[in-house]
């Protein structure tokens, strides 16, 4: 039965799954207003398809937002007193003769909710008291500043009730349940208590959602959406321990009830996988389509926030993993939450203070040994934890953003140093920067550039990018508009950990890429390996028809750089000629191959 309730409990919680993904992906934002740009804009696309009518209100009830609908019924303007509308807003509670205005409702919720969340059912709003409406209010403490709290008002109009049903409560695409009844059938678990039993969700996403989008297009892409929902629904038909539902586009969550350890969790997901695989092959399809998946637990993980935060955490490390991998949350994820959030704030620190230090290994060519540049890797110079790698901190600051301010401090202090050794008349070579995909959606990433580059008088073609196949693969299309940008600057784009991704080949003839650096993994101990022999001579021979020149990455021995060489890589950086080093010994080693320095 479709009944009030359950449309109020589906508001309450596209509320709360706004409010649970909230400081994951918007911390980059900081202080009140982004705070408060933030709110307005998660409660926008919460209520967007559900037509509610909104206000957003600050403590001292003036109006910072109202939505479409709001202003549909007043002419509702920010900066206002709410009391201003109360005339418009006016409703008849059930069993009760006299009518209340929204300011009579907001003080109630004041002074009675606890909880911060009120809901006033069936009551009759609008000049006829036609119109039956659910009218809810959550008040959302303000996480930047302590004195400072929002109220979100709701109104949700019963009459269109079951057209909305559908919107509210199933996928139009897989016809599975959807987002909100989803989070509802949590919450109604959740609430039920430990002692009801634990249960598990699990997160899956389509792995290289947007790169496979980008070539095949979205009518293959629904197609594969439809048959991951039919392999789902087979799945969980016979067992009614299990529930599927069909969160985004390529977002799938499956509700395990009463399960006895985590192996039958991930079992599932392997049955999962499998009968997907079974599924393309009865088709004579050799596509290998899979999902990665982060699975979070009742009530280890907490409630609601708890679990969803701690689901989505996991799948991010799965994906992080590579494809088709599972990762259960730990119990403490919601401190290790805390603790990037702290890691954050000490690296913006170590930025002004310059404790992130630039290293550089030398590259060389192949035919002669000659310097041909250096890539930069950084090193956390830390006051007592001593030097941390950039692996303990980069993935940390990709999340949140802070990789920007980074990226921004390193282009900066590498054109710096160019602008030195020109000065002093060393070996023109070229510097080598790792480049986050995250720093190219930056709007302001190609004036910093350009503006650097001019302000220490050094050439574009004296720096060279380094990105990877799996992170600009996320928005090819961004992704090639910049990279034209940054290659109209004469800088050229090198392809780092070539052969680790998904695929490569049409990626690299959609992009403009010069060189592509052949991941160590290949590389290293390549005379014992046949089999990346091929891999690797392959490699150089695509590259090298494509006009590129190719970079062995990990030689450590002497027997890589012979058959590196011996296959034609032009470029060599490894162990067996360098670590990397610290600015003063690279620059002694400019000098020497410079001629500055006789040894
Ligand atoms: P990467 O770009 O693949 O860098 C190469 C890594 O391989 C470096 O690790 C380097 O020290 C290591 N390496 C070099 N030669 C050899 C070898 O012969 N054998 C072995 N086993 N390893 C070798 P590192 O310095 O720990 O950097 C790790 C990753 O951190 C880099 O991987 C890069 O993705 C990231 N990173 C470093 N600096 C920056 C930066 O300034 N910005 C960004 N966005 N990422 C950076
Ligand atoms: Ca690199
Ligand atoms: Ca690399």
């Amino acid at each position: 039965m479709i009944n009030g309730l359950q449309l109020a409990i589906a508001t309450a919680v596209g509320l709360i799954i706004a409010l649970a993904g909230f400081w994951i992906w918007k911390r980059k934002k900081q202080g009140n207003e982004a705070e408060l740009d933030d709110l307005i804009e998660l409660y926008r696309t919460a209520c967007k398809d559900v037509r509610d009518t909104m206000f957003i209100l600050d403590r001292s009830n003036k109006i910072v937002y109202a939505n479409e609908a709001a202003r549909k019924i007043a002419p509702v303007q920010a900066g206002q007193n709410a009391a201003k509308y109360d005339d418009h807003f006016h409703f008849l509670l059930e069993g009760k003769d006299e009518g209340l205005t929204l300011s009579d409702l907001i003080r109630h919720h004041k002074l009675v909710s606890s909880s911060g969340h009120s809901v006033f059912r069936n009551a009759r709003s609008g000049r006829e008291n036609l119109d039956f409406v659910t009218i809810e209010i959550n008040t959302y403490k303000s996480q930047v500043n302590p004195r400072q709290h929002y109220y979100i008002i709701l109104i949700h109009n019963e009459n269109c009730e079951k057209k909305l049903y559908s919107l509210h409560h199933i996928n139009p695409l897989s016809g599975l349940s959807n987002q909100y009844k989803a989070f509802s059938d949590i919450t109604i678990k959740t609430s039920q208590g430990k002692d009801r039993g634990r249960f598990a969700i699990m997160m899956l996403e389509l792995d290289n959602a947007s790169y496979l989008r980008s070539i095949l297009g979205y009518s293959e892409i629904d197609a594969i959406i439809t048959i991951t929902a039919n392999v789902l629904r087979e799945l969980t038909a016979h067992n009614s321990r299990l529930a599927v539902y069909h969160l985004h586009y390529v977002n799938f969550m499956i509700f395990i009830h009463e399960f006895s350890s985590n192996d039958e969790i991930i079992a599932l997901f392997e049955q999962f996988q499998t009968m997907l695989n079974e599924f393309y092959s009865r088709h004579n399809d050799s596509r290998q389509i899979t999902f990665s998946a982060g699975v979070s637990i009742f009530p280890d993980n907490g409630t609601l926030q708890g679990l969803i935060n701690g689901a989505y955490g996991a799948l991010d490390m799965a994906q992080r993993q590579g494809t088709g991998q599972i990762v259960i949350a730990e119990k403490s994820y919601e401190k290790v939450v805390e603790r990037e959030i702290e890691l954050n704030a000490e690296i913006e620190k170590a930025l002004q203070e310059k404790q992130i230090k630039l290293y550089f290994q030398p590259i060389f060519k192949s035919n002669d040994h000659s310097l041909y540049g250096a890539e930069i890797l950084i090193r956390w110079h830390h006051p007592t934890r001593g030097i941390i790698m950039p692996d303990s901190f980069i993935p940390i600051a990709e999340k949140s953003g802070m990789i920007t301010k980074i990226g921004k401090y390193v282009v900066e202090e590498a054109v710096k140093q160019i602008g030195l050794w020109n000065r002093y008349e060393f070996k023109p070579i070229i510097l080598s920067i790792n480049l986050s995909l995250r720093e190219l959606e930056k709007l302001e990433f190609i004036e910093n550039l350009t503006t650097t580059l001019y302000k220490y008088g050094v050439d574009g073609s004296r720096i060279k990018f380094e990105i990877t196949e799996h992170a600009s693969m996320l928005n090819p299309k961004l992704t090639l508009q910049k990279l034209n940008e940054i290659r109209q600057l004469g800088i050229d784009i090198s392809l780092d950990d070539f052969g680790t991704g998904y695929s490569s080949f049409s990626y690299l003839v959609a992009f403009p890429i010069s060189t592509l650096k052949i991941d160590k993994s290949f590389v290293r101990d390549i005379a014992k390996h046949e089999q990346n022999q091929h891999v690797v001579a392959t490699m150089i021979k695509l590259a090298h028809s494509l006009g590129m020149d190719v970079v062995a990455e990990g030689v450590e021995t002497k027997e890589d750089v012979t058959m590196v060489t011996s296959m034609g890589g032009d470029l060599l950086q490894g162990y067996y000629f360098s670590k990397p080093l610290p600015k003063l010994e690279f620059q002694h080693l400019l000098a020497e191959h410079s001629g500055k320095i006789v040894s």
